[in-house]
């Protein structure tokens, strides 16, 4: 059987974020293939690896190393590393009056291409690609034609982060609080897309508060971040410890 390849590799890292250290000395590997969630208490610094790991140029590495697929990006710019094929889900995805969702995806959509030396696609066959992805997942094709992200619910937002990262289809995909402001429909929903959309090709991070999500996703690997490192790794079982027990007891 082949190795799975590592698509992620962080050594040591430290980060400062407005002279302030927030990540402290933090190993994590990720392979191809694998789901990786991250658990940890409000303030431990997973919304700021996540960041890091997608180039944020507020978040400054000071020490260690990010590869991904075996080239060192730690001082890489955001651009390129989604071009690589990193893509970030924020947790609170921004709004963007007046650009269109479509023509914001296009966008993205053909800046990838383009690196790629790949003609770019033009406006009709890309309503016709995005179209079928927005079936695929669901979604209301109104939304299409809506500002970015504008007056959406928190569901929508979080559904036109899984329709981004679709339709890049990103090597690794980082998904912070994805279930945040969803109801248990809607985390249902997101978690059946998020499955669909995973293969042994693509590898996800996401960081969650709850068991529930973990049950529906079903990560290969659960870490505990606490101070700016991860602290414990485990499987599922180690959510199911969290929610009886809290963080306190565990760590
Ligand atoms: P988590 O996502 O685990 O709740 P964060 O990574 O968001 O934690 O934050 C970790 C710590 O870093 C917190 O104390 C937070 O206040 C601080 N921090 C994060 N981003 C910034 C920033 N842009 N400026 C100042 N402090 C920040
Ligand atoms: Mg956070």
């Amino acid at each position: 059987m082949q190795e799975k390849q590592e698509l992620l590799r962080i050594e040591n890292l430290h980060v400062n974020v407005n002279n302030k250290i927030i990540i402290k000395g933090l190993n994590l590997s990720i392979k191809s293939g694998e789901i990786h969630a991250i658990m940890g208490k409000n303030g431990s610094g997973k919304s700021t690896l996540a960041k890091v790991i997608s180039g944020h140029p507020m978040y400054v590495v000071t020490e260690g190393k990010i590869f991904f697929e075996g080239k060192d990006i730690t001082y890489e710019e955001p651009d390129s590393r989604s071009h690589m094929g990193i893509f970030l889900g924020f947790q609170y995805p921004v709004e963007v009056p007046g650009v269109s969702n479509i023509d914001f995806l296009r966008l993205a959509y053909n800046s990838k291409r383009k690196q790629l030396n790949q003609e770019e696609i033009d406006p009709l066959s890309f309503f016709h690609l995005v179209s079928k992805e927005i079936t695929n997942i669901n979604m209301d094709p109104l939304f299409l034609n809506r500002s970015l992200n504008e007056g959406f619910s928190g569901g929508e937002k979080k559904k036109n982060e899984v329709l981004q990262m679709s339709l890049l289809q990103s090597k690794l995909s980082i998904l912070d609080e994805i279930d945040s402001g969803l109801d248990v429909d809607a985390l249902k929903d997101i978690s059946e897309n998020i499955n669909n959309f995973h293969n042994s090709r693509k590898a996800i991070l996401f960081i969650t508060h709850y068991q529930k999500l973990i049950e529906y996703i079903r990560p290969n690997y659960v870490h505990i971040m606490n101070k700016g490192i991860i602290q414990l790794s485990g499987n599922k079982d180690l959510a199911k410890e969290i929610d009886k027990y809290g963080y306190e007891h565990i760590l």
